[in-house]
């Protein structure tokens, strides 16, 4: 087995902790694999702000960097990729396999007994091994990526990554700024208020916030 890493290059430093501790305590090693750009680089290059709706970052640091490995290293008849979703997002599991193609790709965590991300946040415990931080307070996220500042991820989230990072939630406001002042009125997130979508600047929200 072989554990492959897609470093977006904003990853919580406990999350490259978490990775490996946990590699030790498997006995493998990781394969790191980075396009070398953070999401915000990869945003002034396309000349497109990531949002809840489009992802280039997804594509192209972590997919893309992940392909490009397993051409040049994994014959896919001889190899399964074990994709980390869990039962709760098995909806995504047809693109994933049609989009891994020719690998065969299977999903352990969408398998019985449906554990919970409680639970397996448990078991790993149980065997020694300290998740992600971002999983507990005072982050509290239910997933442990880009030290959470996702582009995907709803007011909700940012307006809580505002109260518990500001250092972290100020750099990617002067980061989206700058965007802004190149491509004009966008933003990451959406304001769906009284009936009509608008974009909503992290500047806006954290206005907002205080208010
Ligand atoms: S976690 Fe979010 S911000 Fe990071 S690469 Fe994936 S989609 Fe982009």
């Amino acid at each position: 087995m072989i554990l492959v890493f897609a470093d977006t290059l904003i990853e919580h430093p406990d999350l490259y902790r978490f990775s490996r501790d946990a590699a030790e305590q498997l006995g493998l090693p990781v394969v790191r694999v980075c396009d070398g750009r953070t999401p915000f680089e990869l945003f002034r290059d396309v000349r497109f702000l990531g949002n809840n709706r489009v992802a280039p970052c997804s594509r192209w640091l972590k997919q893309v960097p992940a392909r490009r490995w397993l051409e040049a290293h994994i014959d896919p008849h001889q190899a399964i990729l074990y994709v980390g979703i869990d039962h709760f997002e098995a909806h995504r599991t047809s693109s994933i396999t049609r989009g891994w193609a020719p690998w065969t790709v299977e999903f352990p965590m969408c398998e019985r007994p449906y554990l919970t991300k409680t639970e397996m946040l448990d078991w790993a415990i149980n065997l020694g091994l300290r998740p992600p931080a971002l999983y507990y307070p005072p982050y509290n996220l239910s997933h442990a990526n880009c030290s959470g500042f996702c582009v995907r991820a709803g007011i909700r989230q940012w307006a809580h990554m505002l109260a518990v990072d500001p250092t972290g939630f100020a750099a990617a406001e002067a980061t989206e700024q700058d965007l802004r002042d190149q491509l004009g009125d966008v933003a990451i997130l959406r304001d769906r208020r009284a009936g009509r979508s608008r974009p909503l600047p992290l500047s806006e929200l954290r206005t907002r916030a205080a208010a």
